[in-house]
């Protein structure tokens, strides 16, 4: 794959998260190693209108490489980075099932998302939630960090998910099925069979 596929994949993913409701006004932002860079959304940008100068550099150990600022949540994305060489792409949304998933009281902190279907699991792995924290604070970047080792995918309370990939299209089809996993698993206890 080229950096320029790649990058592709990252706009694409964008616009088919935007146009179905699963990033919505300037919410998500998205991110992909590249060689000994990470390139991610910059800051305010829309996934419905995303577009290849969007895509701002970043040094793996979190210096802004260009003239835009990167995502004010990219701390998210570059915890994830330092814990797995293999991770290849980040995904975070404030998708709507993931969320209303993370306000169900009683849950565990970790392993989140029961298991009615395989894939989820086939997929990702296991899910774990992160406390709230306000969004952009340091206070959530050290929550997230202490649990980053813990889980393969993972869900802010009350705020959205943060999904690894191997590359991008990995990190959305990983997107696409928390989604989906968190979906069925609202549904079925809303109609109180589980
Ligand atoms: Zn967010």
């Amino acid at each position: 794959m080229t950096f320029e596929q790649e990058l592709q994949n990252a706009l694409w993913a964008a616009h088919s998260l935007f146009e179905r409701g699963r990033a919505t006004g300037s919410a998500a932002n998205i991110s992909f190693r590249w060689e000994d860079a990470v390139y991610i959304s910059a800051s305010g940008t829309c996934f419905g209108r995303l577009a290849a100068e969007d895509l701002v550099p970043m040094s793996l150990t979190g210096e802004a490489l260009g003239e835009r600022k990167p995502s004010k949540e990219w701390p998210l994305h570059l915890a994830l980075y330092q814990k797995d060489p293999a991770v290849g792409a980040v995904i975070h949304t404030h998708s709507t099932y993931a969320v209303l998933w993370s306000l169900v009281p009683g849950l565990p902190e970790e392993d989140v998302i029961p298991p009615h279907t395989p894939y989820l699991r086939m997929k990702l792995g296991r899910v774990g939630f992160v406390p709230y924290e306000k969004p952009g604070s340091e206070a959530l970047f050290a929550a997230f960090r202490a649990r980053a080792a813990r889980s393969d995918g993972f869900i802010l309370r009350n705020h959205g998910p943060v999904v690894p990939g191997r590359d991008v299209l990995d990190a959305f089809y990983c997107q696409e099925e928390l989604e989906e996993s968190a979906r069925i698993a609202w549904e079925l206890r809303r109609a109180g069979l589980a």
